[in-house]
């Protein structure tokens, strides 16, 4: 017995419908394919948050299809943080890392370089020049390390000053700190006075590599990313007081894992982001002192975290929607932003798979 099976027949067939007069169906497919175009993968720049558990690993992939890492994550534990970042790498659909950023030389940030390089083409690493904090074993460990790959011409180094731009296709990056030195004069547009300044706090000088991070404004279109590593209070105070020299950011990678020795009031009130990245752990960063600067600065829209931060507790950790990682056994779930010319952007969770959009505001 045969038997036949029949589908309900669908027809999508726009051009008879009698009452839209066909020119104008022409034109609304037209212009949904042109926003299509502008707004789809190949126009946009991604930027994955990999969890590196407390350190940083921050992956730019252009439209021009260069990839830029901001750190590599810790050493040790057979290469998980490369592991990810190679992982992060592959969603993205680049198989080499063009350039490499050590925003300084803490085991956090440059110490899984070695193990990256195992796994994946590096072409240029950039740096804020030498090691300076001869006194911390871990430090002065991946220093070491780092001298070795030099000398074994794993890749070109370049060290860079304030005020550089660097060759990377597809945005627009500028040095705004390295080697303990920032930028002197205000970037295009900024330069007002800063009102919080008066009264601040004074902070003492940081003695260690933190202080020396290579800090970055990366701009897309009309948006503006500030990322400064691990950059201490006492030079953020360089950065906005009395003169606002970095102006509003739209998006601001927390520095220094959102610990208490970075972000300033006048810092946060200065750059006023829409939207705060906080590449904490779950024991690492997250100071509920830092955390509340963040959450009450002028123009904050959401704060995303990559774990629920142990020491911020109910009080002082955002929505379970905005945490990669809440608490638990930890499932390396990352974030990820995808921005447009026109200033707007996107931030997914990849554990929620819920993705939530930032109109542009200019
Ligand atoms: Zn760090």
């Amino acid at each position: 017995m045969s038997r036949t099976r029949r589908f309900p027949q669908v027809r999508f067939d726009v051009f008879k419908l009698r009452q839209v007069p066909r020119v104008i169906v022409v034109l609304a497919l037209l212009c949904s394919a042109g926003v299509w175009a502008a707004r789809g993968p190949q126009k946009a720049l991604q930027i994955f948050f990999v969890d590196v558990e407390g350190g940083q690993a921050t992956l730019f992939v252009t439209p021009a299809h260069q990839a830029l890492l901001i750190d590599t994550g810790w050493p040790g534990n057979d290469g998980r943080d490369a592991d990810r970042i190679v992982a992060a790498a592959k969603k993205a659909g680049v198989s080499k890392i063009d350039y490499v950023l050590i925003t300084h030389f803490h085991n956090d940030h440059v110490g899984g370089l070695p193990q990256l390089v195992a796994r994946i083409p590096v072409e240029t690493v950039i740096d804020h020049g030498d090691n300076r904090e001869s006194t911390d074993a871990p430090t002065v460990q991946v220093w070491q390390a780092y001298q070795q790959l030099l000398a074994a011409n794993k890749f070109k180094r370049l060290t860079v000053k304030p005020g550089d731009s660097l060759p990377i296709r597809g945005i627009e990056t500028t040095v705004i700190s390295s080697d303990g030195t920032v930028i002197n004069n205000p970037l295009p547009g900024a330069g007002q006075e800063n009102a919080s300044c008066k009264g601040a706090e004074s902070y003492p000088a940081d003695q260690t590599e933190n202080r020396r991070s290579l800090g970055t404004l990366i701009t897309f279109g009309k948006l503006r990313i500030l990322d400064l590593g691990d950059l201490t209070r006492d030079k953020e105070m360089e950065l906005v007081c009395p003169t606002n020299k970095l102006g509003a950011i739209d998006v601001y990678i927390v520095s220094h894992h959102g610990w208490y020795q970075s972000s300033s009031p006048p810092f946060l009130n200065a750059i006023a982001p829409r939207v705060a990245i906080m590449d904490n752990g779950a024991k690492k960063g997250g100071t509920p002192s830092a955390w509340d600067i963040i959450e009450k600065s002028p123009r904050l829209e959401d704060m995303w975290q990559l774990h629920f931060s142990d020491e911020g507790g109910a009080a002082h950790n955002v929505a379970s929607d905005f945490i990669a990682n809440p608490e638990g056994p930890d499932a390396a779930n990352y974030l990820q932003l995808t921005a447009w010319l026109d200033g707007s952007f996107e931030v997914f969770n990849s554990r929620t798979a819920k993705t939530k959009r930032y109109p542009a505001r200019h």
